[in-house]
């Protein structure tokens, strides 16, 4: 039915530590997105239905309100708020999932604390270039979504059977995120054989749409009419766009995390742009998202001036300074990166 990717010699390692494990902690990146909350929770149901009591997620920081209807979304533990507990459940595991993240770095402070616990490390995800922090990789770039593998991490295990509509409903949502609602990344014929399953455990696919996508709340709708109207740079030979917003204008629309989810594929709406991104003034840092259509690679731009890196069309890094100097940084970048295309575009 569905092509069985994941190597053998994995699925048999990953299923000694689970047989084995007693304690599991399930941990995924900074900011979590649908992905690696979906693939997070679907794993955690999945582990606790074969018979394991102690599994515990820990993310490095909060997560958007539109996601606390997840099937035990409750019972995350925040690292930022929780730092004792989540310390607890990490150096204690015996065994502990890293879930739609490539390198340590990528769970900030949380990462000694990984780095150090002594449980068995298995990671399972989708981004390039994996680092060498886990005793089972299973690494897959050319998948759409870490909750895409948890599925098939689950069915090669042989236990199809025990995939509850819970677990169901939080790969859907990821699988579902990771792909802007099945509008880009979303090829493989192997996507919709997979929801065809979710659906027959149960899944209200429709339902989740909504619940994700049209929860927004007036400040949010507002902010996104202002960026629109006010905030949007538009480099048409460099086809390329570029949005950014101070931490004041934020606090104007009362910024909640989760409210600008999206603003950085509005530009890719405009005929001709296939290049844009979005630069937000978080705490200590401006916060950078990349998206692309076709062959530019955002990721190679991530990494070359934010520290970044991530998928080709879709990435994100950071800039440790002012808004101003990230505009500049990415607008120097935008000229100096690949200038054959710009100069094609030029003429
Ligand atoms: P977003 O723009 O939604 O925050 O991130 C899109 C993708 O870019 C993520 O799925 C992740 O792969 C990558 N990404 C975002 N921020 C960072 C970052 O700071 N460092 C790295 N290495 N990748 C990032
Ligand atoms: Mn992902």
């Amino acid at each position: 039915m569905i092509t069985k990717i994941i190597e053998e010699e994995q699925i048999q390692k990953a299923s000694k530590y689970i047989e084995k494990g007693k304690s599991f902690a399930i941990v995924s990146h900074v900011s979590p997105d649908g992905d690696a909350l979906g693939s997070s929770l679907a794993l955690s149901h999945y582990l606790k239905a074969c018979g394991k009591e102690k599994v515990f997620i820990i993310m490095p920081n909060s997560f958007p309100s539109f996601f606390k209807w997840m099937p035990g979304a409750d019972g995350i533990i925040n690292f930022e708020r929780q730092e004792a507990n989540a310390l607890r459940r990490i150096l204690k595991a015996d065994v502990i999932f890293c879930l739609d993240f490539n390198a340590a770095k990528r769970v900030n402070d949380m990462s000694k604390p990984l780095l150090k616990a002594q449980g068995r490390k298995i990671m399972i995800d989708h981004h390039l270039f994996p680092d060498d922090f886990c005793k089972v990789v299973i690494s897959h770039p050319e998948i759409s979504s870490t909750s895409e593998l948890i599925f098939r991490f689950i069915c090669q295990l042989g236990t199809y059977d025990l995939l509850s509509k819970e677990m169901a409903e939080c790969i859907y949502t990821g699988m579902m995120t990771d792909t802007g609602a099945f509008s880009y990344n979303s090829n493989h014929p192997e996507i919709y054989t997979i929801i065809s399953e979710l659906i027959k455990k149960g899944i209200d696919k429709d339902e989740i749409y909504r619940k994700v996508y049209q929860v927004y709340s007036e400040d949010r709708l507002n902010l996104q009419g202002y960026v629109l109207y006010k905030k949007m740079k538009v480099f048409p030979k460099a086809q390329t766009a570029l949005i950014s917003l101070s931490k004041e204008e934020l606090d104007q629309f009362h910024y909640h995390a989760g409210d600008s989810e999206g603003f950085v594929n509005m530009p890719l709406s405009i005929k001709g742009v296939t290049f844009s991104a979005f630069l937000r003034e978080d705490k200590n840092i401006i916060k950078v998202s990349l998206r692309s259509t076709g062959d530019f690679p955002c990721n190679e731009f991530a990494a070359r001036f934010f520290h970044g890196g991530g998928h080709k069309n879709a990435s994100g890094g950071e800039f440790t300074g002012t808004l101003e100097q990230a505009i500049a940084l990415f607008e120097e970048g935008m000229n100096a990166f690949n200038p054959e295309i710009w100069e094609e575009k030029e003429k």
